[in-house]
């Protein structure tokens, strides 16, 4: 299939900001000239926002698309506040609807296309959002692909895309620990390598395996996963 893709920077438009949490947005953004979603992009996979009016020069910083391909009339991006964060602070703090934001991209090669595989996904606070894609675009509509979701949020106050994360799925597992809050419903903790095997249940071959969030996490998914004779873990840094 032809993707359909725009050369260089594109300006686009915020139609509508959603809040997610306390420290946490998403923004709708469209095409600034036509309306609509300017461009085709795999679900994982992310875009360069440019602000120039923020500090002397020009900054540029990655936000993964948490919205899916098959969402025509715009472009979702989840983000959330760094303490200090220059960019994030703005976009959640001060970004308007109606204003404009230059865009590149998509980009990225963390990303799935409609493969016939059993998917693991280990996420932990903003590096939810490639996964939140994905599951909007594979959950329900394709079957044959079998999704599984560890994400550790702090507390019920972050759970970010949790609109999208809690509906019910005929091919999707969400399984969520909160690190600092016990609640009913969800598994208390940082992931670590007992609550990996559980999430795992011996399903180490013919799968995929994804993981975004602190160097930490994605570290112990690839030790866990290398121990027990997988080696193809994908990973995507947000630093
Ligand atoms: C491929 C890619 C995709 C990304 N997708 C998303 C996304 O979907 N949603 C999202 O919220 N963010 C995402 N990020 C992170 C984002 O690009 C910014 O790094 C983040 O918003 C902080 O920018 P800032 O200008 O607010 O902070 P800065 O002013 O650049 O940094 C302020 C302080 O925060 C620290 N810091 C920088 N980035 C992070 C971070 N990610 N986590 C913790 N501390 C940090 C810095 O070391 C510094 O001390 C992604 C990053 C990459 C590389």
């Amino acid at each position: 299939m032809q993707m359909r893709r725009k050369k260089g920077w594109m300006s686009l438009r915020v139609d509508e900001l959603v809040r997610e949490t306390h420290d946490t947005v998403t923004m709708r953004l469209t095409d600034k000239d036509d309306g609509g979603r300017p461009f085709d992009f795999y679900p994982g996979q992310y875009l360069s926002l440019r602000f120039d009016d923020l500090a002397e020069k020009p900054v540029v910083r990655s936000y993964t698309m948490s919205g899916s391909p098959c969402q025509t009339d715009h472009i979702e991006i989840t983000v959330k506040k760094i303490p200090g964060g220059l960019v994030s602070s703005y976009i959640v703090d001060q970004l308007l609807v109606g204003q404009h934001i230059r865009a590149l991209g998509p980009m990225g090669a963390f990303a799935i296309k409609d493969e016939a595989q059993e998917l693991f996904m280990i996420a932990a606070g903003s590096g939810v959002t490639p996964f939140t894609s994905i599951i909007r675009e594979y959950g329900n509509k394709c079957p044959h692909i079998k999704m599984h979701l560890l994400v550790a949020y702090r507390s019920r106050q972050d759970l970010i895309n949790w609109e999208v994360l809690s509906q019910s799925y005929s091919n999707v597992r969400v399984v969520t620990t909160l690190t600092r809050d016990t609640a009913e419903g969800f598994c208390f903790g940082r992931p670590d390598d007992d609550m990996l095997r559980e999430f795992f249940n011996g399903r180490y071959e013919g799968i995929k395996v994804m993981t975004c969030g602190p160097e930490e996490l994605m570290e112990l998914t690839k030790n866990h996963c290398r121990l027990h004779g997988f080696d193809g873990v994908m990973t995507e840094s947000f630093f």
